[in-house]
């Protein structure tokens, strides 16, 4: 993704109050963010527990999402929504987006399930052996790639919308 400056990260949240929006904090290594291996930023904060945030680039730009971690205990492992990682390498959490304007003030949100630390972007870049021969690695690679951005923006546009 396109880099982002911490000025224009703090602006672009579509469902947070200017309050949480204030108060947010950057990750602690926010300017070593290795943007070009990412397909979105997603980070907890580290002074408020169960919050956690996710910045996406759209076609507008980018929109940030604040979460918060919802109690949804499940006695299988789950699969990450977005990178629908089968190799299940992390934990996965279930985070709750208040719906922009109206709707969020009404209570509306958008749930999803999400790896634990946001790996999403390095599990898709994993290079997994060919299952059989002639089988395109690099392709499957970028297929997962262009997946995971389709997935987030998806889930953005609900929640912004
Ligand atoms: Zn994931």
């Amino acid at each position: 993704m396109l880099p982002v400056t911490e000025r224009e990260m703090r602006a672009c949240f579509v469902n947070a109050s200017l309050r949480e929006r204030n108060n947010l904090n950057p990750p602690a290594d926010f300017d070593a963010t290795p943007w070009d291996s990412l397909d979105y930023l997603g980070w907890r904060d580290r002074k408020y527990d169960g919050v956690a945030y996710v910045i996406a680039e759209l076609d507008d730009g980018p929109v940030g999402i604040l979460l918060r971690r919802a109690e949804a205990r499940s006695r299988h492992r789950s699969q990450c929504s977005w990178c629908e990682d089968v190799r299940l390498p992390n934990d996965v959490v279930f985070y709750a987006a208040k719906r922009a304007g109206k709707a969020g003030r009404n209570g509306d949100t958008v749930g999803t399930l999400v790896c634990d630390g946001f790996q999403c972007s390095a599990n898709v870049r994993w290079r997994d052996p060919a299952p059989y021969d002639g089988f395109d690695v690099d392709a499957a690679r970028a297929q997962r790639i262009v997946a995971l951005r389709e997935h987030v923006a998806a889930f953005v546009e609900r929640v912004r919308q």
